[in-house]
């Protein structure tokens, strides 16, 4: 059996894994990314010692998923919380280093082939994947081939403007879908609540202490029949529903797969995306229109990464 090996650099940890052409993991483990340290070669030797311990002489090569824009000749324009990580070309630093190919790619757009390949989209003909956590990302596969931009990776779904008036993003537009779903957008909308008066059992999860509140503490409260919270996650749900139907409209995919920590909030969340992708976008377009959570588990990124080799 083919094997390659997958490394997902992270803003804590670069995980590294052996993976098999059926997405199994042969051999995995975490190494700390040492990005407080303020040096692109500290980080540099630690994505070296990872490949180190998942390679093997045979293996057909090594995929990585990084933060930030890459190009089509592997080199990473901009990642954020990495420290120095500009016009970094990993791919050659890497091909010279262990002679094998290597394929680097964005973390998300990494992440929406293995789901692809091995996870909840494997069989599909449009799929989008997109993972909902800190922030938004996302990536498509469309004919059995990541889509990319002309030369970049692109696919930056969370910056895909909402709301034209809306609030600035960090990446310089403003209403971006990001800036109403990430995570800290999320918890803003309960304290905002709480603030102007709203009743919620938010505030008896985390004793009053506003800085306690997270999206999970969220979600015990709408499990726990409060009001405020379950439409927080109405709102939640129909602003990417409305962004979604943007991309419904201008993909017809047949399966849109949804990742990340938030992606935890559940029924509610998904039954009110697909009810406002289903009012919104052009109806012929949804028919066939699967929306399912995503399919790889807590080791998705490693598996991912390996499956970058595999592409056809
Ligand atoms: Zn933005």
């Amino acid at each position: 059996m083919k094997k390659a090996v997958g490394i997902d650099i992270g803003g804590t940890y670069i995980k590294a894994g052996l993976v098999d052409e059926k997405g199994n993991i042969i051999k995995k483990e975490q190494f700390p990314t040492l990005a407080e340290k303020g040096s692109r070669d500290i980080v540099l030797s630690q994505i070296e010692k990872s490949i180190e311990f998942a390679y093997e002489e045979d293996i057909e090569g090594i995929g990585i998923g990084t933060p930030g824009v890459v190009d089509d000749e592997g080199i990473v324009y901009e990642a954020p919380n990495l420290p120095e990580w500009h016009n970094l070309n990993l791919k050659k630093i890497f091909e010279e280093k262990f002679k094998k190919r290597v394929i680097v790619e964005n973390d998300v757009n990494t992440i929406a082939w293995g789901e692809y390949l091995f996870g909840a989209g494997k069989g599909s003909k449009t799929m989008i994947c997109i993972t909902l956590g800190t922030g938004l990302g996302g990536g498509i596969v469309k004919d059995g081939k990541l889509l990319r931009g002309g030369k970049y990776s692109a696919v930056e779904i969370g910056h895909i403007p909402i709301d034209y008036k809306g609030p600035k993003c960090k990446c310089g537009n403003y209403g971006c879908i990001e800036r109403f779903v990430g995570r800290d957008y999320i918890v803003e909308r309960a304290i905002k609540g709480i603030q102007e008066g709203v009743k919620t059992k938010i505030l008896d999860l985390v004793n009053g202490d506003l800085n306690k509140i997270t999206p999970k503490i969220i979600s015990d409260a709408y499990n726990l029949g409060d009001e405020f919270a379950k439409n927080i996650w109405i709102d939640v749900g129909i602003c990417l529903g409305a962004m979604f139907s943007g991309l419904v409209n201008l993909l017809n995919p047949d399966i849109i797969v949804i990742g990340g920590g938030i992606a935890q909030a559940g029924k509610i969340l998904f039954d009110t995306i697909e009810k406002t992708i289903k009012e919104r976008s052009m109806k012929i377009l949804t028919q066939n229109l699967k929306i399912v959570p995503a399919g790889l588990g807590v080791d998705s990124g490693i598996v991912s990464a390996g499956a970058l080799i595999f592409q056809k």
